[in-house]
This record gives structure tokens, C-alpha cells and sequence, in this order.
């Protein structure tokens, strides 16, 4: 048994013709099975939906009893139907009843028919139905007509979305494409979202599926795939990328598939078969996808991202699609969905618009991470494969303390989040209360709360807050979010700008923190093993130290005469610190020397986030007019856990004895000393954290403003002498009695803090 010669590209223009044709909508799906099975000269066609509840419903039958028509289910994995739908994968027997997952549906008539094939209708890699075909003589299908219902499934792929589609389910049914799905990421800010999903990089809708003529479309496959190779060329030559490994990498393997012949002659079948070359790709990269899917090996999962944006790409030159059409047009209340973005990308929507961020990568203290908290969004990572199953305009919510999300929530799911949004607008206009309350526990110990701020445009906040002022402003942001190198006159603007801002309040500018997991794209920089460990920050900065000096320079200048607190990073050897010390000098000379301004008060303070530096507190300490502890850096080093790494990030406790005594020593260390002290890692900014850190007498704590309502009304509540007594005797006693956090949330509880 053979399909006539022509078999695909006639029934595909066939298809196409009754989508077109004025039919009721289940006289089309009938007229489409009854096609596709004389095509197929088949004595059977029908076709499956899958729905919301797991069940796959027979839509549409050609030789089946047409009473088992929206009767007839069958579970995910039942049944051969059940089995392709779940393996995603077609498949063609010679006898079908002798199959062990073969089920017997009396209602449907089928007993006599032996050949079967039976093939899934995929979208992005998801199963959405099977389409079958069966005859009663035992034969086995082949390549071509596998190929040719895949095809075809391709098609029936896209008539699921459509409105007229809809006229088929039954009221209280859907479809499980519009099934409601979680996604258990995680949190990278606190807060929830509800929202309309926007993708950041938006898939290419293919409109045009049935070619017209194959020959032009096949001329149209290969021009597109001659500038697709012509362009990653163009991008590996270029002179930045070549420095940048990880681009490279990605870029490499891009050119790899680009050439690659059995993704070629793929792409050329399908056209062979009747599909416009764009849909041929959307075809491809839907089997491709649901192949790889299924693999738990990462790097086959790594490349299947590179897949997708090869695929993305090829169908843009196809369609013409610009890659950012729309893109800062959003709707009121935007949920940005995207793989992984860079802090720019988020930086060039309407904030006014913008919620929250979904990723499928990501980690807590990522760039795009920080900048989203910086914003004010919401933020989820890790919430895998959400990209493909997300349709723009799709509701969303965002949790981001649970670091869950919920795409197209069902009606209850909404309910128990906008309660949820209600008590957080509740609580932040209690905490809008709070904020001319000077932070004094019951005892009367002062603490003075700060920002940690890295963008002038988060600066504002300081007012609705509180905060007394900015424990840490990450410069480096702002160098992130440039396409350029800022000079001279940009950063004694920008310093500038965020002196104004803060409104006389103090503000401490921390020096170029760059390298780690902070790139700078205009910046060379050369792959390391370990870029944490790596050739970062001060060492970066001392090396090279023409850019260290323009930003000094710069910040002297912005000063205008007034006060100026600058915080060195990554101080691992005292001299590191004396030796930048010098470099402000020099530059303090030479204003003098030029007869400009030197700042009135001028205070240069040093990081502590490197454990060496904890054994030099002794040099340190008398040289720095104040110091400030990193805890995230200190934390991964005294830990050896990669803090951007989510596998280990959360498995040490920060406040865990070790931990806790370490910072303890730099606590006291700073009183012998009459040195100022704060916190300046996202520490202080979590309830129990920030209690046990003034449980060993930490009292500057610096932290996101979102956190520092909820801190303030923990101080405002606490009585912290008898907790300070507690937690010295445990750290002196060692592990025998609870830990620190047990020990805290105790004392909160009797207290009646809300932690
Ligand atoms: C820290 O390490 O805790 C810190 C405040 O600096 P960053 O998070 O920017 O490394
Ligand atoms: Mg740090």
C-alpha cells in the first residue's frame, strides 16, 4: 500500500481549502478526517484532542461508529492512542490488536482493523491530540506516510487555537492547551503579581502553512538559511564576541546546527510535502523539541534552547518578523516571560506597566535579579520550560516568596491570590505608617536602617520607605545597563543625579564591583574556571587601574564640595586597601592642584566579604573610616557554596554557628576599633537573619527597600537585650543546645514578632 505520489502536497491543499470553506465547525472536522483517510487511502481517520482533565476525546472519525464521536475517551497512556499521546512519538503497527497497550473500545466498531498508525499534534513539543489511520488489512505503514500525517498533524496543530475550534468542547471543558499549569521556580524578590504573560522574545506566528508552490518555497528555505549562516558568521567575527566565551560557545553551536544536513534535509521533506518553508521549520522544531524534551541529560537540554532560538531565528528571516516589534508597548500589568534576559533587556520596557519577570534560568543573585528587585518587580526563576507553554496574554500570577507561578490560573487560584495582593497592599500602607518612626527597639537600642541601591532611578524609594539613607550603591549596575563604557563627564552626571536623589541623605558609592557573575558586555574579559574566584573586582581594579581612577575621579568631582563615602569591594589583603587608598589620594591631590572642589568630608570604607580578611581586621580596622560586611560574598566563601548556584546556594545557614561567630568577630572587632559597621549583603534584609545579626550587636543594617517595612516593625516590637544574652551563651556553648534560627523563632514567638 502506497499513497499517491502527490499524496501530502494535494491533501494539504485540500485541507487548506476546507479551512476555508463556509462549514459548520464539526462538519469540517469531519470532511478533514474523511480527506485525510482517502489520501491515505486508509480505512480509518481520527483524529483525538487532548483535554484539560487528561482524557483524549475522539473528535472526529472517518469509519469508526460516528455515535463514538465526543464519547469515546481514552486515559494518557491508554491505549495505543493514550501511548503516543504520552511518548510523543508516532507509531505504526502491522497488527494493532496484538499490541500489548492495544485497548478494546466496543462503542467505536473497531475490532476488524489490523494496520494502525497513529501520530501525536504537537505545539512547542507538548502533545495536544493524536491523528490515526487504520486499515483492515495487516500492512505496515512506512517513512512517507508517517511523514506525510506528521505533516498534516502540524496543521490540526493550529486549528486547536482557533475560535472556531471552541465550538467543539463541551461547556466545562477545555482543552489542554488552555490548561491552567504551576511552575515551582524560585523566588527572587518577595510580592505577587497578577498579570497577562508578555514574551520577551515572542515566538513567530506562522500564518502561511500550505505551500503554493514547493519549488519557490523551497528557494525561500535555502535563501533564509544562506543569511542565517551569513549572519552567526558575521556575529562570531565580530570583535567583542570574540572575547566573550559563553557567546561564543552558544554561537559555535549555533553554526553547527545551521549546517547541519539531517536538520536541513528535515526541513526540505517537509516542504517536499506540501508546507510553506516557515511552517516546515515550526514542524521540525516541534518533533525535535518533543524528542529532547524527554531527555533528562543537561547538555542535551542546553542545546535544545539553542535549537529554539536557532529555529526562532531562521523563522524571522522567513516572515520578516522584527525582532523587538512592540516590544515597549505592553499591557497594563505585564508579566515578562522569557529563558534567561540581561539586566539592559529589562531596563528598555515601560516600567509603569511591568509587574513582574518569569525566567526559565536565572539565579536569586543574578544581575537581572538584582535590577528586577531594584524595580520593584516581582521576580521567578527556574520556572522550566515556561516559554513554550506560555501564550502572550495568558493570565499569570507571580509568587515570588513561594517562587511559584500560575499560567492561566483557574477562577479559585486568582481569588486566593487577589486576597493575598489585598493584605500586602494592607500591609505596605501599614508600613507607609511606619516610616518617620525612628527604628528603636522597646529597649531602646537604635538601629539605623539603609537602601542597598545600584540604579539612580530606585533612589526615589528612599522617601516612601524611610530609610535614613544608602548603605550600598552598586555602581556596577549602572556600567551593566550601558551600551558603553560611561566616561568622565556620564558618571560625574550619573554620581551626581544620585546625590540629588538621596536629598541630603547619606549615601555610600561602592567602587566598581565588576567580573563574577557581573559582566560588563563592552568589557573584555577572559573565560575563567571559576569567575567568583577569578580576576574580579579590586583585583581587576588595582590591575587596570586607569578605570579605577576615572571612577574615583568622577565621584570626587560629583561631590561638589560636599561629602563623599566610598566603599572599596573585595578586600582580601590589607595592602589592596592601602593601595586604593593612594589612588584616592593622588586623586585627591589633583583637584586640589586644578583648583577644584575636594570634598568636604571625605570617608573611604572597606568590604568584608573575603574570609582572609577577617584574620586582618587588625590593619584594616585602624586604616577605613567605616566597614561594611558582603554577607553574600562572605557567606559563599566561608561556606565554599556558589551563592548563584541553586543547587548549593541555601544549603549552608548563613546564621548557623560558624557562620554567626565569624561575624561576630568582625562585630567586635569594629567596636574595639570605634570603626562604623553595617550589613550590607542581603542578610539584614530577612526578619530572622536581620534578628540574629542584632541579637551579636550589629545596629546599620542595609538592605532592599522592599524589606525594610517588614524589618522596621520586627525592631519596633523587640525586646533585644534578653535575645542578645541567649545567643551570646549559645555561641559560647557551642552545638549541644537548638540552633541560632530555632533559638530566634522562639524568642520572636514569645515576643509576638511577626518574622
Ligand atoms: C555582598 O557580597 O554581600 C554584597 C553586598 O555585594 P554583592 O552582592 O554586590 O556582591
Ligand atoms: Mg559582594
Amino acid at each position: 500500500m502506497a499513497i499517491a505520489i502527490s499524496g501530502p502536497r494535494v491533501l494539504l491543499r485540500q485541507l487548506r481549502e476546507t479551512m476555508a470553506e463556509p462549514l459548520a465547525p464539526q462538519a469540517r472536522l469531519d470532511k478533514i478526517v474523511a480527506l485525510i483517510a482517502d489520501n491515505m487511502r486508509a480505512d480509518v481517520c481520527s483524529f483525538y484532542v487532548l483535554r484539560d482533565d487528561g482524557a483524549l476525546e475522539l473528535f472526529a472519525t472517518r469509519g469508526l461508529a460516528a455515535s463514538a464521536v465526543h464519547m469515546t475517551t481514552l486515559r494518557l497512556g491508554e491505549g495505543l492512542v493514550g501511548l503516543i499521546a504520552a511518548q510523543a512519538e508516532p507509531l505504526s503497527l502491522e497488527n494493532a490488536p496484538a499490541h500489548p497497550a492495544f485497548a478494546y473500545r466496543p462503542e467505536t466498531g473497531e475490532d476488524p482493523f489490523l494496520a494502525f498508525l497513529g501520530v501525536p499534534v504537537l505545539r512547542a513539543g507538548q502533545t495536544l491530540g493524536v491523528l490515526v489511520v487504520q486499515n483492515r488489512n495487516a500492512h505496515l505503514y512506512g517513512e512517507d506516510e508517517i511523514e506525510a500525517m506528521l505533516t498534516t498533524a502540524t496543521l490540526l496543530a493550529e486549528m486547536l487555537s482557533t475560535a472556531d475550534f471552541d465550538a467543539l468542547i463541551k461547556p466545562g471543558q477545555d482543552i489542554d492547551l488552555r490548561r491552567p499549569r504551576t511552575f515551582n521556580g524560585t523566588g527572587f524578590t518577595e510580592g505577587v503579581a497578577l498579570g497577562k504573560v508578555v514574551l520577551h522574545d515572542p515566538r513567530v506566528v506562522v500564518k502561511n502553512f500550505v505551500a503554493e508552490d514547493t519549488e519557490v518555497e523551497l528557494g525561500r528555505l535555502a535563501r533564509a538559511l544562506d543569511t542565517l549562516r551569513l549572519s552567526i558568521d558575521d556575529m562570531l567575527s565580530h570583535g567583542d564576541m570574540q572575547s566573550l566565551t559563553d557567546h561564543r560557545e552558544i554561537l559555535e553551536s549555533y553554526r553547527m546546527f545551521a549546517h547541519d544536513r539531517g536538520w536541513v534535509d528535515r526541513l526540505t521533506e517537509a516542504i517536499n510535502n506540501g508546507l510553506t518553508a516557515e511552517a516546515s521549520v515550526e514542524r521540525v522544531q516541534n518533533d525535535t523539541r518533543a524528542r529532547m524534551m524527554r531527555s533528562t541529560d543537561p547538555y542535551i537540554k542546553d542545546r535544545l534552547h539553542d535549537l529554539d532560538d536557532l529555529a526562532n531565528r531562521l523563522l524571522r528571516v522567513l516572515t520578516g518578523d522584527g525582532e523587538t516589534l512592540g516590544k515597549k508597548e505592553l499591557p497594563e500589568n505585564a508579566v515578562l516571560v522569557a529563558r534567561n534576559m540581561g539586566p539592559a533587556d529589562l531596563l528598555e520596557y515601560d516600567r509603569t506597566r511591568l509587574r513582574a519577570v518569569v525566567l526559565e534560568e536565572g539565579a536569586a543573585i543574578s544581575h537581572v535579579a538584582i535590577v528586577a528587585k531594584s524595580l520593584g518587580l516581582v521576580a521567578v526563576g527556574q520556572a522550566e520550560n515556561i516559554v513554550a507553554l506560555s501564550e502572550p496574554g495568558d493570565d499569570i500570577i507571580v509568587d515570588g516568596q513561594g517562587g511559584v507561578v500560575h499560567l492561566r490560573p483557574s477562577p479559585d487560584m486568582v481569588q486566593v491570590y487577589v486576597d493575598k495582593v489585598r493584605l500586602g497592599a494592607k500591609r505596605r500602607a501599614h508600613y507607609l505608617e511606619l516610616k518617620d518612626k525612628p527604628a528603636v527597639t522597646r529597649d531602646g537600642v537604635g538601629i539605623t536602617i539603609l537602601h542597598n541601591s545600584g540604579l539612580v532611578d530606585d533612589l526615589p524609594m528612599l522617601a516612601d520607605t524611610g530609610a535614613v539613607g544608602v548603605g550600598l550603591f552598586r555602581t556596577e549596575l549602572q556600567f551593566m545597563i550601558a551600551s558603553h563604557l560611561p566616561r568622565l563627564s556620564e558618571q560625574i552626571d550619573l554620581y551626581r543625579e544620585a546625590i540629588r536623589l538621596t536629598e541630603g541623605k547619606p549615601i555610600v558609592f561602592r567602587l566598581l564591583d565588576i567580573g563574577g557573575d557581573k559582566v560588563i558586555p563592552y568589557l573584555r574579559a577572559e573565560a575563567e574556571e571559576n569567575p567568583a574566584m577569578g580576576f574580579r573586582s579590586l583585583r581587576l581594579a588595582l590591575d587596570r587601574p586607569g578605570l579605577l581612577r576615572i571612577q574615583i575621579r568622577a565621584l570626587l568631582q560629583a561631590a561638589d564640595g560636599g561629602p563623599m563615602k566610598i566603599l572599596v569591594p573585595m578586600v582580601t589583603d590589607a595592602w589592596e586597601f592601602r593601595a586604593t587608598k593612594a589612588v584616592v589620594a593622588k586623586e585627591v591631590e589633583r583637584l586640589r592642584n586644578a583648583g577644584m572642589k575636594v570634598p568636604s568630608k571625605l570617608e573611604l570604607g572597606a568590604m568584608i566579604e573575603v574570609p582572609s580578611l577577617l584574620f586582618e581586621l587588625d590593619q584594616v580596622l585602624p586604616e577605613a573610616d567605616f566597614v561594611s560586611i558582603g554577607s553574600n560574598d562572605l557567606v559563599m566563601f566561608l561556606t565554599a557554596a556558589d551563592r548563584a548556584n541553586p543547587r548549593v546556594a541555601k544549603a549552608y545557614d548563613p546564621i548557623a554557628l560558624p557562620r554567626l561567630r565569624a561575624l561576630r568577630h568582625i562585630v567586635d572587632m569594629a567596636r574595639r576599633y570605634t570603626v562604623p559597621l553595617t550589613m550590607c549583603g542581603e542578610l539584614a534584609g530577612r526578619p530572622v537573619e536581620a534578628l540574629a545579626l542584632m541579637s551579636i550587636g550589629m545596629t546599620r543594617l542595609s538592605m532592599s527597600p522592599p524589606a525594610v517595612g517588614p524589618i522596621k516593625e520586627m525592631i519596633l516590637g523587640l525586646e533585644l537585650e534578653p535575645i542578645r544574652a541567649s545567643v551570646s551563651a549559645a555561641l559560647l556553648e557551642g552545638a549541644s543546645g537548638p540552633s541560632i534560627r530555632d533559638l530566634l523563632r522562639d524568642w520572636a514567638e514569645r515576643q509576638g514578632l511577626m518574622l
